[in-house]
């Protein structure tokens, strides 16, 4: 299948799970295969009523690194088995899902589609993916005008099929995209056969004809919808949640007060296959969402950072630690340890109270160094850090952590850690 799509030029897959066990196959998938990408859902017809909470245990799977959207989810009025109100309950749930984790939602609809718009309301905060759309005009026409994203596949080559293709020709065409729903509708010629990747050439020459438009120009337009859609690209998402060395990370903010040197903020868009750069601060209300998905069966430590300095959010910072601590999690600070530069020695030493363990980035053994290397607004900042790490160690477990930089002695900051009767850890 694999090879059979790269002879066609499909080099880039999103394999979309339907059940707890297909995600998790389609997870596995992703991270074995380079190109492939994952979806985690319940499909409306895979749901056990007897167990109705399973979007709970797709949390688990959106964590990782690969896994960028949720669904299929949404509703089948078409087939009987599932009451339409469990159905309603479940995309519910889903879209909570999607928005607080900040991945795309890809809907499944059968005999349902104007309930699906209804559920959807007017303010889904992620991108939409109407996935193999085959319903009215109409529902198609305000999907697309409430920027939704409408999903062609092999119907849209059948030859009776006219007034799918106009559909198709009516709508923007930033709008559109194509899959094939493999296994199943399998497009012309190859109709009534089994599906595969490598048919999605079929759909796309289809969405040539009908703009009228070079094939290479029509990939270019595809291409970038898919990606905008999946939010495949550092500016168009931001990971708050991720799986690290077996622990869950979050990253609440982008703002820190030093400038250090070696900063990953300066030369990466993220760590592995997560976005961590932010482009606005992220909402309160996404991070609480978040943890309340989180359970601490996902991951052993809760740790809260930032692709900044966590500190920086303190009230939020409290509160989100609370709320871990009191959903079971072990919670970690990783901080560079100059908040009292902002915060009186009473705050600090209320928003440390959450915390088990705590892990400060020393990077220097003196305030020259730190100076030199951190380059901190507050030039008193290097002081300020060895307070902190005194207070710390009254409120929790305390770890330190150092870079190794030219600027740096590292035998020096060896030696304060002894002093100070504290593990360190040197970083590469
Ligand atoms: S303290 Fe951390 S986030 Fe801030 S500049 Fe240094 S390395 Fe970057």
């Amino acid at each position: 299948m694999f090879a059979s799509a790269a002879e066609s030029g499909v080099t880039g897959f999103m394999v979309p799970g339907i059940s707890l066990e297909s995600s998790l196959k389609a997870a596995f998938l992703s991270e074995t295969r380079t190109g492939v990408y994952a979806s985690a859902g319940i499909h409306p017809n895979e749901f056990d009523p007897d167990y109705p909470d399973n979007p709970a245990d797709i949390s688990e799977i959106l964590l990782r690194p690969r896994v960028i959207a949720v669904g299929e989810t949404g509703l089948d009025l078409y087939r009987e088995g599932i009451s339409a109100e469990l159905q309603i309950k479940m995309f519910k749930k889903h879209i909570r899902l999607a928005e607080a984790f900040g991945l795309t939602l890809i809907v499944h609809s059968r005999n349902a589609e104007r309930e699906v718009l209804d559920v959807l309301g007017d303010d889904v905060a992620v991108p939409v993916i109407m996935h193999c759309f085959t319903g009215p005009d109409d529902i198609a026409i305000e999907a697309a005008d409430r920027g939704y994203y409408i999903g062609f596949a092999g119907p849209l080559t059948f030859k009776k099929n006219d007034q799918l293709r106009d559909l198709a020709r009516s709508l923007p065409p930033d709008r559109i995209l194509i899959e094939t729903d493999a296994p199943y509708l399998s497009p012309e010629p190859h109709r009534g056969k089994r599906n595969e990747p490598s048919y999605v050439k079929y759909i796309a020459d289809t969405i040539s004809e009908i703009w009228d438009r070079d094939t290479s120009m029509t990939a270019v337009t595809l291409m970038k919808n898919s990606m905008e859609a999946l939010q495949l690209g550092p500016f168009l998402r931001t990971d708050l949640v991720y799986l690290l060395y077996g622990n869950i990370y979050m990253n609440i903010t982008g703002r820190c007060a030093n400038r250090c040197r070696f900063c990953i903020k300066d030369r990466a868009d993220g760590i592995g296959h997560y976005y961590l750069k932010h482009h606005r601060e992220p909402l309160e209300t996404r991070l609480e969402s978040i943890i309340e998905s989180l359970s601490p069966r996902m991951g052993e430590e809760l740790v809260f950072c930032g692709y900044g300095e966590p500190t920086m959010r303190p009230e939020l910072l409290k509160k989100l630690a609370r709320s871990a601590s009191e959903r079971g999690f072990r919670v970690r600070l990783n901080t560079n340890g100059t908040c009292l530069s902002w915060l009186s020695p009473g705050e600090t030493a209320s928003l440390l109270e959450p915390f088990d363990s705590i892990s400060v980035s020393l990077n220097a053994s003196c305030k020259e160094e730190y100076n030199a290397v951190c380059r901190p607004e507050n030039g008193n900042a290097w002081d300020r850090l060895l307070e902190f790490i005194e207070l710390a160690g009254r409120a929790a477990s305390v770890r330190l952590t150092a870079v190794k930089h030219s600027g740096v002695c590292m035998e020096s900051v060896k030696k304060l850690a002894k002093n100070l009767s504290l593990p360190l850890r040197i970083r590469g």
